[in-house]
Parts: structure tokens; C-alpha cells; sequence
């Protein structure tokens, strides 16, 4: 209540959402299914109440889909072939998460708990390209021009309404008096309410000194930005979870996963993958076997959270109701897919972008790369380092008018993701057709990375 009214404080990163009593689990025993940050989560909070916890973990490491790829990393692929990356050192790729919004108060109270530093991530850019073969002749074109010309059409578009009597009804005379004022100055109107260009959308001669006046860009055509459809791109930080500010902790993300690791010391069994779930009269038993030795074992707790994928428990051999069985397998998630290769940073140095995500139209995703420091070392050797599995599309990159392209044949998706140099990331339901990604990228320009198959999990 004091909150709601303003009274109080909210806290701003609350670091756990449960207040477990101290030693109230003193005796009690539980088997934690997965040392992910969820599994994790639970053994750290468990065990400050006294709980015995003990982590099975299929891999070799913690934090599953948190996970950091550096110079060394060996990325083993399901269909039995590896890769090791040999980035540059200091330079990372985070393959699953890469931002932390403000609103993830649980994880970032984690990360103040436990002295993570965190620092700004860059999740948009105004300067980034959003491309569609319709508009502005196949050229992409910058953000903050397909923002602000949208922007200043249906400020006029209302504007015109307005005086037309078309909005009498919901508008008192002296409302339509305040929207015309508000509509001139959020679409940039001229005072006769006409949208003319605005230099919010940029320039096409720069401002210089003195008597150097610039020369806004002429605005894209309403008819085209409508077919365009672009709105995904030019709407995709209005997301609660993609406004700013953004964070990633420095380093990279399994920083978090370190920390959590690096508390539950003697918790997590490593390489002991899960393969059978028992409720029993005391509690339950879980079968699992050592990677190592290749026996299988058991291990008995008073009980079990499972903090494994529903698409893993679902291949488990379990005694689940029929109901929850049902439910597990009616569970659908979605595919991704991102690749990270080093290569000079031409976004920045071509293109004049900092931080934030291109994309191209019509795709689930579209494309770009950054990283949170600007003016880094220059790569010249392009490398894919990491194949996220799923599905994805065939795509091939082109130099196209003098602009990079990402191209796509079948219907989506394709966004080259922030990254710590540059990378692909793609979201779509179209399974890859196997080779499909074997095409170089331009070795003149970004040296003799090939795209690749992905592993499938
Ligand atoms: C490409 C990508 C980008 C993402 N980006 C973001 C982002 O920017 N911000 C964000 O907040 N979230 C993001 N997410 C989501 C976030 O990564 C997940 O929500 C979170 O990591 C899930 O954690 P988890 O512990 O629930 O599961 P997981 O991380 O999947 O952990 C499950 C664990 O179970 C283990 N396991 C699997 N099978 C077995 C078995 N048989 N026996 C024992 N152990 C087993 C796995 O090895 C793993 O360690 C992203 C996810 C992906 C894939």
C-alpha cells in the first residue's frame, strides 16, 4: 500500500522471491534436475535454508543455455562433431541469453547479491538499417527515418481528421485544439499540420557551421512505408523486456552462472545426465548415469524439482500422470539459431552504428551485430564460432548496392544479433535443409568464415 501510493520505496532489484526459514529444511533432502540458472536458483536458495541439495547436470558445466563462448570453448554438436573457437582473447559470444532487461528484478538482485558487475547493453540503435526490397529502391534505410516519416504521415493523417470532423465525437472543441498542437510537435508538422520531412529523420546535406543549413532527407513515401511493413522492426524496443536500459553482465553473461556455481560447490553433479524419474512412498528416486565411468546409478531425496527443458523431460522415463504426461508433451518452444564469426567492425566503421539490431522486413528477425565497446581491435579473419542449434533458413550475404545484405529464401526470419563482434541469430518454425548454410561469407571483405549446418539438440 505504501508503495502504490509513493510513500515507500520499491525496492529495484530484489534478489529472491522467496524468504524460505533459516534451518526450516534441516534433514530434508531434494535432487535438483538441471544446473541451468533455474536449478541453481533453487539449490542456492534451498541450501540457505539448510536444505541437503544435490544437482544432476547432464553437461560438463553449469549454466545450460547461459552459456559463454571464448577462445577454447569446445562446442560439441549432437550429431558428434565439435568445434573449438579460437576467438581473439577478451572477445566472447554469448550463444544463449545476451540482455538483461530492468525488469528482470530477480536476476539482477542476483547479480548485486553476488558483486556481478553489470554494464549498459545497447539493444537499439536509431542509426540501424531496416531493409525491404519495396522501399527506397531495395536500400535500407535508418531507423530513425522510417520512425520519424511513419511518425510525422499519421500525425498528419489525424491532423487532417481532426478538421475534418471525422473525430467530433470523441474530441471536445478544445481537446481538438490541444491534439492539433500535440500532432504538430509529435510528427513534426508544419503549422498548416502538412508532415514535410522533418531532420529527425536525418539529413542529406549535414549541418556544418556557420551558415552550412542542413538539408533534411526527403521523406519516405507513406504508400511504401505502409507496404513496407516494417512496423516490427521500428516497434521491437517498445517491448516491456527490450526497453532500455538494458544490461549484460561484463564479460559475459555465465558470469551469473559462475557466481551460482562457484557457491554450490560439492552441489552439482557434473556429466550425470538424468534418465528416469520414480516417485516413491518415502519421496522419489532418480536414475541417472555417469558419463564418465558409463554406469548407472540412483539417488534417493525427500523430493525433486525439475528444472530441466520440457522438450528433455519429455523423453525422460517417468510416472507421471497421464494429465501431466499431456501437458509436457503439448509444450512447444520456439527455435533459434546464432552464429558468431570476428571480422573487422564494419557496422561501425562503414556504417556509423553503435549498439542495436538491424533488420530486414518481412522476416521474423532481421539483421545486425554490435558489441557494448565501440572502436575495438579490428579482425581480420571471420570465423563462425558457434552453431546455436535449431532450425533456421538458407541465407547468403551479398554486398548489395554497397550495403551488406542478409538474404533470406525461405519466409522468415534472420537477425544478426548483437554480439561480441558480430552474429547471426535466427527465430523461425522451418527446419533447415542440411548444407543449406554451407556458403562462404565474402572472404574479401570478412575473411573465410562459412555458414554451417547447425547440430540439432
Ligand atoms: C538463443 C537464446 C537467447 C536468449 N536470450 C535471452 C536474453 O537475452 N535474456 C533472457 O533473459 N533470456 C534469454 N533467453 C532465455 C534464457 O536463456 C532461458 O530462459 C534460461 O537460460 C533458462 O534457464 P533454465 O535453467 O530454465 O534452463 P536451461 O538453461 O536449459 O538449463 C537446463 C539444464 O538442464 C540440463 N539437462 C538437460 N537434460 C538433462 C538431463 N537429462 N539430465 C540432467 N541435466 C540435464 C542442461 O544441460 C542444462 O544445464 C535466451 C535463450 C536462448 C536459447
Amino acid at each position: 500500500m505504501m508503495q502504490s501510493l509513493g510513500l515507500l520505496a520499491i525496492p529495484a532489484a530484489k534478489a529472491s522471491t522467496v524468504a524460505l526459514q533459516e534451518n526450516s529444511g534441516k534433514g530434508k533432502t531434494v535432487v535438483i534436475l538441471g544446473a541451468g540458472i533455474a536449478g541453481m536458483v533453487a539449490a542456492w536458495e534451498l541450501k540457505k535454508a539448510g536444505y541437503n541439495c544435490t544437482i544432476l547436470e547432464a553437461r560438463n558445466r553449469a549454466g545450460g543455455r547461459n552459456w559463454t563462448i571464448r577462445n577454447g570453448t569446445r562446442v560439441e554438436m549432437t550429431d558428434g562433431t565439435a568445434e573449438t573457437c579460437q576467438f581473439a582473447d577478451g572477445h566472447y559470444f554469448n550463444a544463449g541469453p545476451a540482455r538483461l532487461p530492468s525488469a528482470h528484478h530477480t536476476i539482477l538482485g542476483y547479480c548485486r547479491e553476488f558483486g556481478v558487475p553489470l554494464e549498459v547493453e545497447v539493444n537499439s540503435s536509431r542509426s540501424a538499417l531496416l531493409q525491404c526490397d519495396s522501399l527506397n529502391g531495395g536500400k535500407p534505410v535508418e531507423q530513425r527515418q522510417v520512425m520519424n516519416d511513419t511518425r510525422g504521415h499519421v500525425a498528419e493523417l489525424l491532423a487532417k481528421s481532426v478538421n475534418k470532423q471525422a473525430l467530433d465525437e470523441a474530441l471536445t472543441n478544445e481537446d481538438k485544439e490541444r491534439m492539433l498542437e500535440f500532432l504538430r510537435k509529435y510528427g513534426d508538422l508544419s503549422p498548416d499540420n502538412f508532415y514535410k520531412g522533418s531532420a529527425r529523420s536525418g539529413y542529406k546535406t549535414n549541418p556544418g557551421a556557420a551558415d552550412q543549413v542542413g538539408v533534411p532527407r526527403d521523406p519516405l513515401d507513406m504508400h511504401a512505408l505502409l507496404n513496407a511493413s516494417l512496423w516490427e522492426a521500428m516497434l521491437f524496443e517498445e517491448m516491456y523486456d527490450m526497453q532500455a536500459t538494458m544490461f549484460q553482465p561484463v564479460g559475459g553473461m555465465d558470469q551469473i552462472a559462475v557466481a551460482f556455481e562457484t557457491r554450490l560447490t560439492g552441489v552439482i553433479r557434473f556429466e550425470t545426465p538424468v534418465e528416469q524419474i520414480r516417485q516413491t512412498p518415502k519421496g522419489v528416486r532418480i536414475g541417472y548415469r555417469d558419463r564418465k565411468t558409463g554406469s548407472a546409478g540412483t539417488i534417493e531425496a525427500d523430493c525433486c524439482i525439475c528444472a530441466m527443458p520440457l522438450s528433455i523431460l519429455k523423453t525422460i522415463d517417468a510416472d507421471f500422470s497421464p494429465d501431466f504426461k499431456n501437458a509436457i508433451e503439448g509444450a512447444k518452444y520456439d527455435s533459434a539459431y546464432k552464429i558468431a564469426w570476428e571480422s573487422r567492425r564494419f557496422w561501425e566503421q562503414d556504417y556509423s552504428i553503435y549498439g542495436g539490431i538491424s533488420f530486414q522486413a518481412n522476416r521474423r528477425r532481421g539483421l545486425v551485430s554490435q558489441r557494448k565497446t565501440f572502436f575495438g581491435k579490428r579482425r581480420d579473419r571471420g570465423r563462425i564460432r558457434h552453431r546455436e542449434q535449431h532450425t533456421h533458413r538458407q541465407i547468403e550475404f551479398r554486398r548489395k548496392t554497397g550495403r551488406l545484405a542478409c538474404r533470406h529464401r525461405t519466409p522468415a526470419s534472420g537477425l544478426l544479433e548483437r554480439t561480441d563482434q558480430a552474429g547471426l541469430y535466427f527465430l523461425g518454425p522451418h527446419p533447415l535443409q542440411p548444407g543449406l548454410l554451407d556458403r562462404p561469407l565474402r572472404p574479401e571483405r570478412y575473411g573465410p568464415a562459412r555458414l554451417r549446418a547447425p547440430h540439432r539438440a
